[in-house]
């Protein structure tokens, strides 16, 4: 869960910057192997995966099925 850093200014209107101005990492994605870039910096040790890959693994399903 390293993502709960960014709660902080929630509400402050100054989360208003266009989404192409971030930064994009290089990387190998860990399930099917192909080069694709992800917004955080991988620390190496979790494993890291492409958009296809990562929706896979993470299905946003409704909790009312
Ligand atoms: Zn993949």
């Amino acid at each position: 869960m390293s993502f709960s850093r960014n709660n902080r200014n929630r509400n402050s209107g100054y989360d208003r910057r266009p989404r192409e101005n971030r930064e994009m990492f290089d990387v190998v994605c860990s399930k099917c192997e192909k080069n694709t870039q992800v917004p955080f910096k991988p620390d190496g040790e979790r494993p890291v995966y492409c958009q296809d890959c990562y929706k896979e693994n993470r299905p946003k399903r409704p909790s009312r099925f």
